[in-house]
């Protein structure tokens, strides 16, 4: 558009001016001139027409200036509006990027939760994603799982902006305990103002300040699984938005945690057997095999205590199968309780009998802790049905390298002094 305002001002100010000087001075003079008797009266009234000439003028040019501002008024009006929706679409705009990054970002979090069936790293990975994601890598992440045999919330991974930062609550605070009561997602956007919770309680647990949270369940089918949370020292922190996030990342979360739990299940099955969670004899075979190698290279010696229980046909008999189960787990406790600290490898070798194998253990001690463990097995008080029972065992030893260097040959010797301890009697220790 031209800037006719520019060159017009001037030339409107010089036009006034020569038009002031005619009415004003020379107009007046000269007709004050023509007529000599009446002047001065001709002089008022010139002067009177012309003020109102001028107020007239004046006037309407006041009103047309009036009308010009409030129509410059609704103008600016209009553009404060504009403005104010303008921001408010830029911002939507921006919290719609966020939700596109965030839920392009899904595809990634579900590629990498399913990259491995290993409990542990789908855990790091589901915990790293969701402390980025959602947390920004500020504040704490934290992934609680429940113990499958304590039926605890445990705390499992954590992910924190301060990395010496201690989590004291290991099995949860007020507000885990919440999400378990519920099986809910929970947000606290402050926690100074949420009057669900007694903060008292919170500050003798966990000394580290948190002033806003968000969690939720993880839950597969009607399992409990345990849960995400994330907190921040800054109140206002988390919003409606990023907890409904939340839900949905910890629904995929816990489909992977799930498959990878029940894969290392289906692979601890495979190890150990079922009935006394001892080790099966495929895997304690592929392990004594290691043992003797690593033995062997450091030159240290290795034993190998074979056990039968005595005359466990005659306990079936008389107390029934299930009766004999509960002793088979019983022994089965009581010889790893005994051989714990010795680093032993024990496994279930067959139907009431059972192998151990200790890496660096000499022949005589080695004895000396079979006879223990008889002792100890022996003197147990089994109580079925209100009635007091005991069963005992035979133990045959085999040592490395003073019996066999080679292992199915000093298991064989294991087995033979076992028949031996049976031959003489039962209830007894025997070598070969
Ligand atoms: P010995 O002192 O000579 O070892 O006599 P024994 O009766 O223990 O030996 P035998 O081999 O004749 O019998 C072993 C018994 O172990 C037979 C079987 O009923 C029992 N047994 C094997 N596996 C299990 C099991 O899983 N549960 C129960 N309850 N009994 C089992
Ligand atoms: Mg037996
Ligand atoms: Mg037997």
């Amino acid at each position: 558009m031209p800037n006719t305002l520019g060159k017009s001002f001037p030339l409107k100010i010089t036009g006034y001016a020569i038009l002031f000087l005619l009415f004003y001075f020379i107009l007046p003079v000269y007709l004050a001139g023509l007529f000599h008797a009446n002047r001065l009266i001709l002089l008022i009234l010139f002067y009177f027409v012309n003020s109102v000439i001028i107020a007239i003028l004046f006037n309407k040019n006041s009103s047309k200036n009036y009308a010009l501002d409030s129509s410059i008024q609704d103008i600016q009006e209009k553009m404060n509006l504009l403005t104010v929706e303008y921001l408010k679409i830029q911002e939507n705009n921006i919290a719609l990027n966020e939700k596109r990054r965030r839920y392009a970002s899904l595809e990634n979090l579900l590629e990498d939760i399913n990259q491995s069936l290993d409990l542990d790293t789908v855990a790091d990975s589901f915990s790293e994603r969701v402390f980025s994601l959602l947390g920004n890598n500020k504040g704490v992440c934290a992934l609680y799982l429940v113990d499958s045999q304590t039926q605890r919330l445990t705390i499992f991974k954590t992910r924190r902006e301060d990395p010496e930062l201690v989590i004291k609550s290991k099995e949860g605070d007020i507000f885990d305990f919440w999400v378990l009561r519920h099986a809910s997602p929970l947000l606290i956007e402050d926690i100074k103002n949420d009057f669900r919770f007694d903060l008292d309680k919170l500050k003798s647990i966990d000394a580290r300040p948190i002033s806003s949270l968000i969690s939720a369940p993880l839950v597969s089918g009607n399992k409990f699984l345990g849960l995400v949370r994330l907190d921040n020292q800054i109140s206002w922190y988390f919003s409606q938005d990023d907890l409904r996030f939340l839900t949905a990342i910890s629904d995929l979360g816990a489909l992977a945690l799930e498959n990878s739990e029940l894969f290392q299940r289906a692979q601890s099955l495979a190890i150990h057997d079922a009935l006394t969670l001892l080790y099966t004899k495929g895997y304690f075979s592929e392990r004594l095999k290691e043992e003797f190698i690593r033995c062997a290279r450091q030159s240290l010696p290795l034993s190998m205590l074979m056990l039968d229980i005595d005359l466990f046909k005659n306990y079936n008999d008389k107390f029934g199968h299930t009766a004999g189960d509960i002793v088979l787990r019983e022994i089965s406790r009581i010889i790893r309780d005994s051989l714990n600290n010795f680093s032993a490898i024990i496994s279930r070798f067959g139907g009431e009998e059972f192998c151990c194998v200790i890496a660096g253990m000499e022949k005589n001690i080695a004895g000396c802790i079979a006879e223990g463990l008889r002792e100890k097995i022996a003197k147990e008080k089994i109580i079925l049905r209100r009635l007091e029972s005991h069963v005992t065992v035979s133990i045959g030893v085999a040592s490395f390298p003073l019996d066999s260097a080679d292992e199915d040959e000093l298991t064989q010797l294991a087995d033979k002094a076992l028949y031996k301890a049976k031959q003489m009697g039962r209830n007894r220790v025997c070598s070969i």
